[in-house]
């Protein structure tokens, strides 16, 4: 059988990346699988657990991390979020394709450790930060000093955008999800 490629995406909260994800797995041609991270962070009102993260104390992130059963992981604005490795391994082995959420320090780690045509990369962006501020105050899952403290996070990650395959900017939804889906299937069919 045929293994499957890890999808890697990043870019800030508010990007759009909910809306991009669940398209992007809600299409059967493209045959993903999310990953679900563990993490410390509070569960947002209508996050489920086990479906989207696996909401851990503190401790037992830690003992998971020492027992080395993260792909990579990292802490994003005070919170602990790691990919748990079999659950990954497990998919690409049974030929499923896994889309990977995650931040740029977690994601240079697993740029580092997968083989390139194991991966696809991509960094998708706001059209600007005054943008993607109004878009969190829509939201509305965040108080306004947490928002301010994603938007200068913002202004410290898209110095890794290089670090990607691809950059794509979240101005127009149907475009963005179009984009990344092209470059999934020609990387799918050339595998
Ligand atoms: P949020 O708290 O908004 O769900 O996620 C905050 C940030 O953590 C996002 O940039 C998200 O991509 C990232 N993130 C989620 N899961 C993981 C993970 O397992 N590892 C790493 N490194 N980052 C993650």
């Amino acid at each position: 059988m045929k293994k499957g490629i890890i999808v890697l995406i990043s870019g800030p909260s508010g990007v759009g990346k909910g809306t991009i994800l669940d398209r992007l797995i809600g299409n059967p041609a493209l045959n993903l699988t999310f990953s679900i991270s563990m993490t410390t962070r509070a569960k947002r009102d209508k996050e489920v657990h086990g479906q989207h993260y696996f909401f851990v104390t503190y401790e037992e992130f830690n003992e998971n991390l020492a027992r080395d059963n993260f792909l990579e992981h990292a802490t994003f604005v005070g919170n602990s979020y790691g990919t748990p490795k079999d659950y990954v391994f497990n998919l690409l082995n049974s030929g499923k394709n896994v889309l990977i959420e995650i931040e740029v320090n977690g994601a240079k780690e697993l740029i580092s450790k997968v083989a390139p045509q194991d991966i696809i990369s991509f960094y998708v962006m706001p059209p600007s930060v005054e943008e993607l501020v109004k878009r969190l105050r829509h939201r509305g899952t965040e108080d306004e000093a947490t928002i301010m403290r994603r938007a200068e996070k913002f202004k410290e990650e898209i110095k890794f955008k290089d670090q990607y395959n691809f950059t794509v900017i979240n101005d127009d939804l149907e475009t963005c999800i179009e984009e990344i889906t092209t470059l999934i299937t020609k990387r799918i069919n050339e595998k």
